[in-house]
């Protein structure tokens, strides 16, 4: 039986964050269904972050894509910072849009005090 979900979420596995997210997707994804993906530094490693986009896409037809990276990543150490974190996260989105060009594509940094601010 095909089962259809609104969104994917790939975020950090980082613990710190994740009552941030589940706030921040009550508040904002509340009429929403999503896949999640965890993975330690979100896009920082965008091959495996396209299988699971395709997944998504393929099995349920997903519209949506929420990225977020966050501020003290420890898989970016010192490469932390908020230009990488927003470089990153643009090559990420114009790579699942060049392959998707239907999704909508949304980016996120999460502060360590937990405000999320909307990049480009
Ligand atoms: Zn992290």
């Amino acid at each position: 039986m095909p089962h259809f979900c609104d969104a994917i979420i790939v975020c950090c596995i980082d613990f710190r964050f994740q009552n941030y997210i589940r706030n921040w997707t009550d508040e904002n994804l509340k009429n929403k269904t999503f896949d999640s993906v965890g993975l330690a530094g979100s896009t920082k490693d965008l091959e495996t972050v396209m299988k699971q986009v395709d997944v998504s896409v393929k099995l349920h037809h997903i519209k949506e894509v929420y990225l977020i990276h966050h501020e003290e990543c420890g898989a970016y150490g010192k490469e932390s910072t908020p230009i990488k974190h927003s470089k990153d996260l643009k090559r990420a989105k114009e790579t699942i849009n060049s392959k998707y060009p239907d999704l909508s594509v949304y980016l996120f940094y999460l502060y360590l005090d937990g405000k999320f601010e909307k990049v480009g």
